[in-house]
């Protein structure tokens, strides 16, 4: 897979690991994994980060940029050795996700495969005695989430005083999901002078005002508009009927024979009954939510990962960071309710240099919540129809189930709705100031609608495109090539 990426930089005239200074150690781990050249956040943060810059990048998942600041990290500490019997936490890497960190420890020691250093990854829901046993052997990387990390200071298990780089990866992620006073309770038992590394998928003022006080005169790193997936990933969306949703997506996976697809629901309650559901058609499936154990968790991941399942169910959360080489399909079930999360939703597919699918289901309760991503987007989806699934017109929009309670949806009659919820997300996307998600208008936010589908044979047809629709569906399609990241 990285010898597409090659051909792409090769093309745009671009540098190779050897010329970013990377150690031969490093140099030698990188060509073990396969990787030709570095992408285009390793191009721009690498060179900062090696001269000591605190950084601010604007990088999704899925454009390397967890080697982007895991590489120079690993060359600076090597290159940097402490005195013989020293092995204070150096480098922190702070990441939302169970899921993510495990990623990213992964990565850390797939790197530092030549080099002398110890990494750990501590986060919650699992034993803390182990964690606090490797920590006293003295660790010198430790990627953690912020809540474990702060139990495992409170018992004195972690000293963070001697910390020379601190990462705080997927930040706008982390702001989401309150982490913001674990953050803050964590730089204050972090040494004043320090190299931090700020990574964020979007920018909101709210992580304008974090980088403001923790970045010491960042250089800028920006691989990827504001708020827009990578270019490699083909889009679609085909509107529906709430209840026909799991019969049509049956019905996808099985035609097109999909066999590794990616399903974002928007509660766990609905990721569980739907996971149950597709088994019962006889697509074997799991569901992986924050409710269910880390075992679990891990469990239905693996076996994801390694093709014994066909389908995971997965809530937003759950789903932060997963790392799947070659995800081929994510498929929103139930859009989400802020418009930047189909941004990370769809950013699991199409990662590094692959291409990817993601099919969005849209009930006429989400046309609002359509209209919001494609705003944000600031271009229409390709809408796709399968004979067959059109939706009734005379169903009307009710609220929308969140699994907080239900919200007012997209109901005529019903008032603008509040979409700022726990999540500070909503109406962010600086798409106009728009709350108005569930617009009063049920009508489908549908630029050129198909109306031949009479002619079309039944459910055995291939969906049809709308007219301009760009992206080829059901094939693996063309490649494109990176040119949203190119500088
Ligand atoms: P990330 O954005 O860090 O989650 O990385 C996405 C995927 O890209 C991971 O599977 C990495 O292993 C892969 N990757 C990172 N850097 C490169 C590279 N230079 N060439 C090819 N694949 C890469």
């Amino acid at each position: 897979m990285a010898g597409d990426v090659g051909a792409d930089l090769e093309f745009f005239n671009i540098m190779s690991f050897e010329s970013l200074g990377l150690s031969a150690e490093i140099l030698r781990a990188l060509s073990d994994k396969g990787y030709e050249q570095p992408t285009p956040v390793q191009q721009q943060a690498i060179p900062y980060i090696l001269q000591g810059r605190d950084i601010m990048a604007s990088a999704q998942t899925g454009t390397g940029k967890t080697a982007a600041f895991t590489l120079p990290i690993l060359q600076m500490l090597s290159q940097n050795p402490l005195a013989k019997n020293r092995r204070p936490v150096r480098a922190l890497i702070l990441t939302p996700t169970r899921e993510l960190a495990a990623q990213i420890g992964e990565n850390v020691v797939e790197y530092s495969t030549q080099l002398s250093i110890r990494s750990l990854v501590v986060f919650g829901g699992v034993s803390i005695n182990p964690q606090m046993m490797k920590l006293r052997g003295g660790v010198d990387v430790l990627v953690a989430t912020p809540g474990r990390l702060l139990d495992l200071a409170q018992q004195r298990a972690v000293d963070l005083s001697a910390v020379e780089i601190l990462v705080l990866d997927e930040a706008d992620r982390m702001l989401d999901m309150g982490f913001i006073h674990d953050i803050r309770r964590v730089m204050k038992l972090l040494p004043a002078k320090k190299q931090s590394l700020m990574f964020s998928a979007t920018f909101s003022d709210d992580i304008k005002v974090l980088a403001n006080t923790l970045l010491n005169n960042p250089a800028s790193v920006e691989v990827a508009r504001r708020n827009a997936p990578a270019d490699q990933i083909e889009q679609c969306v085909h509107l529906v009927d709430k209840k026909r949703k799991r019969e049509l997506l049956s019905y996808m996976i099985g035609h097109h024979d999909w066999r590794q697809v990616l399903v974002f629901t928007r509660t766990k309650h609905g990721a569980n009954h739907l996971a149950e559901l597709l088994n019962k058609d006889g697509i074997t499936s799991a569901a992986i939510h924050g409710n269910k154990s880390q075992g679990a968790r891990t469990r239905a991941l693996a076996d994801f990962k390694q093709g014994q399942i066909r389908v995971l169910v997965a809530t937003d959360i759950a789903a932060r960071g997963l790392d799947i080489d070659l995800l081929p399909h994510v498929v929103n079930y139930e859009l989400p309710q802020i418009a930047e999360d189909y941004v990370h939703r769809i950013g699991r597919t199409g990662r590094a240099d692959a291409t990817g699918e993601a099919l969005s289901l849209v009930c006429v309760d989400e046309y609002g919540l359509l209209r919001d991503i494609e705003r944000m987007l600031k271009k229409p989806i390709p809408r796709i129809a399968l004979p067959g699934y059109d939706p009734d017109p005379t169903i009307k929009a009710e609220p929308l189930q969140t699994g907080r309670g239900s919200r007012t949806g997209s109901g005529p009659s019903r008032g603008a709705p509040s979409r700022g919820g726990p999540r500070s997300g909503g109406g962010r996307e600086g798409n106009g100031g728009s709350h108005d998600s569930g617009s009063r208008d049920a009508r489908p936010p549908q630029r050129r609608r198909d109306t031949d589908g009479a002619s079309q044979p039944g459910r055995g047809g291939a969906p049809r495109r709308s007219a301009g629709s760009s992206s080829s569906y059901a094939g693996s399609g063309a490649r494109d090539s990176r040119s949203g990241n190119k500088k």
